[in-house]
């Protein structure tokens, strides 16, 4: 059986790998999204990776602190959470490289498209640290824009709910889930899938998302072959 797509871009969110109990990082859970990531790569897909940081910190939490300061925190976590996807995908005796749009060489590698289109075509699996570099942006947001540099076939947008729903189902019992929509029904309707500011560039830049749950990690895989697991937006 053939992958529906040629490159991916994942994004996990940061609270998606958070520790259980004292830990900022799940390792065992970490592990299992190491081995499917694997698996998607051994089939033939070439995946890059960016990681959040809602598990340790958001520059929104910075409260009367410089926005762009607190930001800087916020990039600085995502790579903390890379540079241990690194780890478990080597564990996972895969090829990794962690690379970042601001300069820590001793740390990773820097990020330009190019640089990362060579690593994937090299078979790597590239972990996008640090977001976009840039204050006042979101990783989902950065997620978008790599994958529009990168030329991936579609950012797969792993979260902690199963797909984008009509409305929020933890206070609307009326709200069902979507399959297939528009970025333009998304914006129209309201409805809070990614934010703002990613939803636009998609629209704007034709990209296309896959939004789905990760709670079982073996949904990354699913969704690559073309498995119906969650929500697909497009123009
Ligand atoms: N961030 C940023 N620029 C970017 C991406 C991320 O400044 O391009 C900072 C921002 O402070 C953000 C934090 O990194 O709150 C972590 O990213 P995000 O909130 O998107 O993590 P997630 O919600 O996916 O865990």
């Amino acid at each position: 059986m053939s992958t529906k797509y040629r490159r991916v871009l994942l994004k996990l969110s940061g609270e998606a790998i958070s520790g259980k109990e004292n830990g900022i990082i799940d390792f065992d859970f970490l592990a299992q999204i190491a081995d499917v990531i694997t698996k998607c790569r051994d089939s033939g897909t070439q995946i890059a990776v960016m990681i959040g940081a809602g598990n340790i910190w958001r520059g929104r939490q910075g409260g009367s602190m410089n926005r762009s300061r607190a930001d800087h925190m916020g990039m600085l976590a995502t790579t903390i959470n890379s540079l241990a996807l690194q780890q478990a995908l080597e564990d996972a005796n895969v090829k990794a490289v962690t690379m970042t749009p601001v300069s820590m060489e001793e740390f990773a590698d820097k990020y330009s498209a190019r640089n990362a289109v060579k690593a994937l075509e090299n078979g790597n699996v590239v972990v996008l640290g640090c977001g976009s570099g840039l204050p006042f942006f979101s990783t989902d947001t950065a997620a978008v824009l790599r994958a529009a540099e990168i030329e991936a076939d579609v950012v797969l947008m792993a979260k902690n709910i199963d797909g984008i729903y009509s409305a929020d189902p933890k206070t609307d019992p009326s709200a069902y889930k979507i399959e297939e929509i528009t970025y333009k029904e998304i914006i129209e309707r309201n409805i809070r899938a990614y934010d703002l500011t990613a939803t636009i560039f998609c629209m704007d830049n034709n990209i296309k998302t896959y939004a789905f749950g990760l709670k079982d990690p073996m949904n990354i895989y699913r969704a690559i072959m073309g498995e119906n697991v969650g929500t697909e937006t497009h123009n």
